[in-house]
């Protein structure tokens, strides 16, 4: 086998491992491994290096961030030296998204730089691969750039290098990135909330992926189609992609993807009131995070399941997920101090390895400190991240705030304290207590419509104020009259140094934590750190709380509104089945009652017995004494059936001056008696009725019949039986008594 023919062979499997870099880890370093030991075989130098960068893309894909280092930089040096452009862009752009992710943004963005200069040399210069061009390499590393500036929360900045890319990309329809681009833009236009835009990218995005066939995207399309059709207020398609975009995700995604694009759901169910189905989805997000590791999102999902369960009374279920909770808040700062330790042993690899090269000796010097200042920094991360599980567990503004003090107060020396909330809708700060000399006090809330202040600047900027000679430095900030005011209202002149640090929860500003000292310069850098690290929970704290008393609010509001529904229910039912004159049952519920007590009967072959009772000339009553005196009397005739002493009945009004008395397991005798005995009290009464032919006081006539009911007989021939005895009643002479058996 000649030397040619194994080239040959090697340049074939690295072809097979750069197709495969961006998909399939396990067979690129398969392919790169066969092609490195051919390589070194045959001592081809070139082989064994671009073996080695294709190796470092798949260990990186895989979490292996420091074997992809060593990868690099076993290479790097080869390439630089004999000036292959497209390689070395390789390189410099995959140590800048290793550092990103270790979140060291800065020395991300430092690799991002050389790349870009290397990219514009790729179409003139030396390459390795005749398809690399510059324009598709610079397009890349914008879009990186872009993702940089998003985790920085810095939107607009991310827009302007993702909308370099989009036009980069557009110039050749999108084929660069296969429809990225879009994609990306349109996820920044979301996030800056310009919602118009974001949609129409986010369809443009389909459009494209669906044409490069680019399927593994797809799940984040439909998210944003979703959230952006949800902004806009189209809630069919919001339903629609959301739906889509979650069964997509369940198929095949990176759990972090899956997990947001169910809480970005949640929350839309929310704000659609579907509370239940809201809920649902939240318990379905904490078990993927559970199955997938993710414990800081375990952590997050399973607070607001308690705080919703405690809200709406489930004690037990909120105790459950208070318990997850804090199981999970513990593995995640695990998982955040074994992070700092990593990256810390990243950069000291790095800087060894650049070390060996000979590149920079000096570097040593600062690693070292900096390597002995951020191992201080994880020892006192533990002390915060105690401190921090303590807060983030209680509800009660005014605990936080004690519990942020005393553990401020652990560390660093100072003389007043105070928490401000940020109320956007009226531009006011609402303060809970200061604690000044170790006392505390009511302060004030600030409108930050009137004079300047540090605190409003501090709101604007959302970014950290720190003062170290309030005489010399205040002019930063606010004009002298401001300056002067404040020194004799809010700090007596004692103060020098003072701090002003924004609570920020997902990029909103939700208040300020102001701490302040009398000596001048009183804020070490380590102090500055450890504040900052503090101020994220207990803004995370704060803003739970709110959460929670809004949920309160909202759970009472509800609950008010149900038991105003069943108050009014309660009224519909008795209106529905009461006659509104007398206030006894009206027709349709005594059809109802003799319906089951008729069924009753003929289970249990039991007697029934009906009376009907009309009134006897009360044509003339009303005519006479007007409609309002008749009502009256009907009352009060009513009033007299409803409250007979006798055993169990039914009474109800008819119609016009007619009632009924039902008496079930009842025989005629029975009846008979019931109904003289109604008499008599009628008498009692003695309601005048002068235009009577028969009496100078109302009477009544009554029919009566009893019945064993059975399947030949109807309710309405029984009904009907028993109105003829009240016409033979009536017949007789009025004022008196009928009574036959069916
Ligand atoms: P009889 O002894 O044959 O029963 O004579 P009567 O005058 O009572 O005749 P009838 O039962 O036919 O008349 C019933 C009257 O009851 C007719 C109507 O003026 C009166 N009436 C029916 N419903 C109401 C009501 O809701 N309020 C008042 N004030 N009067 C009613
Ligand atoms: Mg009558």
């Amino acid at each position: 086998m000649n030397d040619g023919y194994v080239r040959r062979e090697i340049k074939v499997l690295l072809e097979k491992a750069n197709s495969l870099k961006n998909s399939d880890s396990q067979r690129t370093i398969e392919f790169s491994n066969d092609a490195l030991h051919l390589s070194e075989k045959i001592g081809y130098t070139l082989g064994e290096k671009v073996a080695n960068l294709y190796m470092a893309y798949s260990y990186y894909s895989i979490g292996n961030d420091e074997k992809a280092l060593e990868l690099i930089f076993a290479s790097l040096h080869y390439f630089i030296e004999e000036g292959f452009c497209d390689l070395i862009w390789l390189e410099y752009n995959l140590l800048g998204i290793i550092f990103s992710e270790l979140g060291d943004i800065e020395k991300s963005m430092s690799f991002y730089d050389k790349a870009q200069i290397i990219a514009k040399e790729i179409d003139l210069g030396k390459r390795y691969d005749n398809k690399a061009t510059s324009k598709k390499s610079i397009m890349l590393t914008l879009n990186n750039i872009a993702e940089n500036y998003k985790l920085l929360n810095e939107y607009k900045e991310a827009l302007s290098y993702s909308e370099r890319a989009y036009d980069i990309d557009s110039l050749s329809d999108y084929s660069l990135s296969s429809g990225v681009t879009i994609l990306s833009l349109g996820e920044i236009y979301y996030l800056l909330e310009e919602y118009e835009k974001a949609n129409i990218l986010s369809y443009k995005a389909l459009k494209y992926m669906k044409r490069y066939n680019y399927t593994i995207a797809d799940a984040d399309i439909y998210k944003l189609l979703a959230q952006t059709s949800w902004k806009k207020g189209d809630y069919a398609k919001a339903d629609e992609y959301f739906y889509i975009a979650i069964n997509l995700n369940e198929k095949e995604s990176i759990p972090s993807y899956k997990i947001d694009a169910l809480l970005s759901y949640y929350e839309y169910m929310m704000e659609r009131k579907r509370i239940k189905k809201a809920i649902g989805i939240l318990i379905n997000a904490c078990n993927v995070s559970i199955e997938y590791k993710q414990h800081e999102k375990v952590s997050e999902i399973s607070m607001m399941l308690s705080i919703f369960y405690e809200k709406s009374g489930e004690y037990e279920s909120s105790f459950r997920y208070m318990k997850l909770h804090y199981k999970y808040e513990k593995k995640h700062l695990e998982d955040y101090n074994k992070n700092i330790i990593q990256s810390l042993n990243m950069k000291k690899k790095m800087l060894e390895i650049e070390k060996e090269n000979n590149r920079i000796i000096e570097k040593n010097e600062n690693l070292k400190i900096e390597s002995q200042s951020l191992q201080m920094l994880v020892e006192k991360i533990s002390i915060i991240s105690e401190l921090g599980q303590k807060i983030t567990s209680t509800l009660n503004e005014h605990s936080i705030l004690d519990i942020l003090y005393s553990s401020i107060k652990n560390f660093m020396d100072f003389s007043y304290f105070c928490i401000g909330l940020y109320d956007e809708n009226n531009s006011m700060i609402n303060y809970l207590d200061a604690i000044i000399n170790g006392k505390k006090e009511n302060i004030p809330a600030l409108s930050l419509l009137s004079k300047p202040s540090f605190t409003k600047k501090c709101i604007e900027s959302s970014e950290l104020i720190i003062i170290n000679d309030v005489s010399k430095e205040f002019p930063k900030y606010i004009n002298e009259g401001a300056f002067n005011n404040q020194l004799k209202l809010n700090y007596n002149a004692e103060i020098n140094s003072l701090m002003f640090c924004p609570l920020i929860v997902n990029a909103k500003i939700i208040g300020v934590m102001s701490i302040q000292s009398k000596g001048k310069n009183a804020f070490t850098p380590y102090h500055i750190e450890m504040v900052k690290a503090l101020s994220s929970y207990a803004a995370i704290a704060i803003n739970n709380s709110i959460k929670s008393m809004e949920l309160e609010a909202e759970v009472k509001k509800t609950k008010e509104i149900q038991i105003e529904l069943e108050k009014l229910n309660k009224v519909l039912l008795s209106l529905s089945e009461n006659d509104s004159l007398t206030g006894i049952s009206n027709r349709r519920k005594f059809d109802i009652y003799i319906n089951d007590v008729w069924e009753r009967s003929i289970r249990e072959r039991n007697s029934l017995a009906l009376l009907i009772i009309d009134i006897d000339y009360f044509k003339e009553y009303n005519d006479n004494l007007g409609h309002l005196e008749g009502d009256n009397c009907l009352a009060r005739v009513a009033s007299i059936l409803a409250n007979l002493n006798n055993g169990p009945y039914f009474v109800a009004r008819f119609g016009g001056d007619e009632f009924v008395i039902l008496l079930p397991e009842s025989s005629i005798d029975y009846a008979i008696k019931f109904g003289e005995n109604l008499r008599s009290k009628l008498k009692k009464l003695n309601i005048r009725h002068e235009f009577s032919e028969i009496s100078d006081r109302i009477t009544l006539s009554i029919g009566i019949s009893s019945v064993f009911p059975n399947e030949n007989i109807t309710i309405n021939e029984f009904i009907r039986k028993v109105d003829n005895e009240l016409y033979i009643a009536k017949r007789n002479g009025r004022n008196g008594i009928s009574a036959d058996v069916y």
